[in-house]
């Protein structure tokens, strides 16, 4: 007897449609039978890690036999003082995609509720949706808001009941690149109830240079109710690694290790992160190619009357002016393998990731080639 083994997962599960990755390179070439690709689909740092963290890498391949350290103490000793907690706050994560599934499993499930804004990272529905959690989807800002396709904290509110174990807020959001400042998103967060986890992701809080951006880790005290997540994908260039950590209460941060599976960071991950942590050189000059990439291309879609939304992330989400898709195929063909954000509402734009001068240059001159046809 055949049975539908579809039809059998778990009620939340049947509805999920997987995260749409950025193309790899590999595929790409191996598609299109080309050699010499530029990916920029992704917010990978252009620098690529730190040397420190390359290196340390090297001198622990004789150790792979043996399991990582699943407390990861080296690492959450070396988090905790650098921002001000308790060991016992910080939970290692495999990427910080890890910890949201966490606080999914955790936190919610049948009967609870998680609030999110349109256009906010794609992670947070699937994981909210796979343990059959309601979504609650607040609307974003509008087009010609000051913000544009922000997060809106009074619809984000109103979206809240009690029945809501968790806010996501992605500050700055991807793949919109908006953020909120420290005095909104403080307000916000005293508004909330207790009984509401809020989890503001901060991927790409290290590229953020704006007077009023909040390092909302110092208000873990204050708030018990708050979870800051950050990773070592993005500014730290350890992607293929798989490292990320959420900062939080004790209490939360117990609950989230009794999820976790005991060896979900590697040997190496905790490692070249500790490396990455201390080379802030990397950190500063990765903050500069980016500042002065972002300016760039910022300035060459003005130049061509392109729109964009505002971002202060390492990516740039552009509206092509038409849909989309068939831009970013056109686009494969030459070669630079940007991001389509149709699935994020956003049919017009295109995500691309700010590299270095030569590589921001290349994809321009392919989007002139496309657009300008
Ligand atoms: C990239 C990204 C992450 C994290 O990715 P990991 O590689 O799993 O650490 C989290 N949130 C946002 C908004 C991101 O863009």
């Amino acid at each position: 007897m055949s049975c539908d083994y579809r039809a059998l997962a778990n009620a939340g599960v049947q509805k999920l449609t997987p995260y749409q990755p950025g193309k790899p390179v590999e595929e790409l070439e191996r598609e299109l039978g080309i050699s010499d690709s530029l990916k920029l689909a992704s917010n990978e740092n252009p620098l690529g890690p730190s040397p420190r963290a390359v290196q340390a890498l090297g001198g622990l391949l004789d150790q792979l036999a043996r399991y990582p350290d699943g407390n990861g103490f080296a690492l959450r000793q070396r988090l905790a003082r650098e921002l001000d907690v308790e060991p016992e706050c910080i939970t290692l994560g495999n990427g910080s995609n890890d910890v949201l599934e966490l606080l999914a499993r955790a936190y919610l499930g049948p009967e609870r509720n998680a609030v999110f804004s349109a256009h906010a990272f794609a992670v947070y529905p699937l994981a909210c949706q796979a343990v059959g959690a309601d979504l609650h989807m607040a609307p974003a800002h509008a087009a010609d808001h000051a913000t544009p396709y922000g997060h809106d904290l009074e619809a984000l509110a109103a979206r809240v009941d009690a029945d809501t174990r968790v806010v996501f807020i992605a500050n700055p959001n991807n793949p919109t690149g908006t953020w909120l400042d420290g005095k909104a998103l403080y307000d916000f967060i005293r508004s909330l109830p207790g009984t509401t986890l809020v989890v503001v992701d901060e991927a790409y809080c290290e590229y953020v240079e704006e007077a009023d951006y909040p390092d909302t880790t110092r208000w873990l005290a204050e708030f018990p109710n708050l979870v800051v997540t950050r990773t070592f994908s993005k500014i730290h260039g350890l992607a293929g690694l798989r490292i990320g950590y959420a900062a939080s209460s004790p209490e939360v941060a117990d609950i989230l290790n009794r999820v976790r599976q005991p060896f979900n960071t590697s040997t190496l991950a905790q490692a070249a992160a500790l490396e990455a942590l201390d080379d802030t050189a990397h950190v500063q000059e990765s903050v500069r190619v980016n500042r002065e990439g972002l300016a760039w291309l910022t300035a060459a879609c003005r130049e061509r009357g392109l729109g964009y939304i505002p971002s202060v992330g390492n990516f740039l989400s552009i509206d092509v002016g038409r849909e989309a898709e068939p831009v970013y195929q056109a686009l494969l063909h030459q070669g630079v393998i940007v991001r389509p954000i149709a699935g994020y509402g956003l049919s017009r734009h295109l995500r691309v990731t700010v590299g270095r001068a030569h590589e921001n240059r290349r994809f321009m001159e392919a989007l002139d080639q496309v657009v300008g046809a």
